[in-house]
């Protein structure tokens, strides 16, 4: 398959996938016309299946770490390093296409709705590469949560399956006073 041909491929999947126009454009803007672009997510319309993920693109790393998104964007970042890891040459679109595949794949096996759409996903990358969100690895089972960078629980982080209840509210408490410093530094930087 020629070039042109792969990033048409690429970029249908996306599409079926969640991925709106601003992201296929910052991934696929410098190989190919915007107008190109455009006219492909004009003739090839998203299913419908991600309806919630309307409006803006939330850029808040607290949306990503809600308990209702925790488990997906969890599992979607430690797919995309995986990835990232095995295939170090790898061009930044097909990371992500690969990656996004491999979680697709995992929620369709274990039968559960998806709520991270590529855009999304593509947005929860950003995050982690702009240091906003990080994996961090649960003491008691292991596993590698997304969590907010530059957290002082680094060590001693309890993912809330293993999280006793007695302790969820305060750890809540604590994401959010997080979140709120997170918001204070970035708009301190701008
Ligand atoms: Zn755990």
């Amino acid at each position: 398959m020629n070039h042109e041909a792969k990033h048409l491929a690429n970029i249908i999947e996306m599409i079926d996938f969640g991925a709106r126009r601003t992201i296929l454009e910052s991934l696929y803007g410098n190989s190919m016309p915007v107008s190109r672009i455009k006219k492909i997510c004009e003739t090839h319309l998203s299913p419908n299946r991600f309806q919630f993920s309307k409006g803006k693109i939330p850029k808040d790393p607290a949306h990503y770490l809600s308990t209702g998104l925790l488990s997906q964007s969890s599992l979607f970042l430690n797919l995309f390093n995986k990835v990232a890891e095995i295939d170090k040459r790898g061009e930044l679109p097909d990371l992500l296409l690969k990656s996004y595949r491999a979680f697709n794949e995992f929620l369709v096996f274990s039968k559960t709705e998806p709520k991270l759409c590529f855009s999304l996903a593509f947005k929860l990358y950003d995050l982690q590469s702009n240091g906003e969100i990080n994996l961090i690895k649960c003491k008691s089972c292991q596993a590698k949560f997304a969590f907010f960078a530059q957290t002082n629980l680094t060590s001693d982080f309890t993912c809330p399956q293993c999280r006793p209840k007695s302790l969820k509210s305060s750890q809540g408490l604590n994401c959010n006073r997080q979140a709120k410093s997170q918001e204070n530094l970035a708009a301190g930087a701008i």
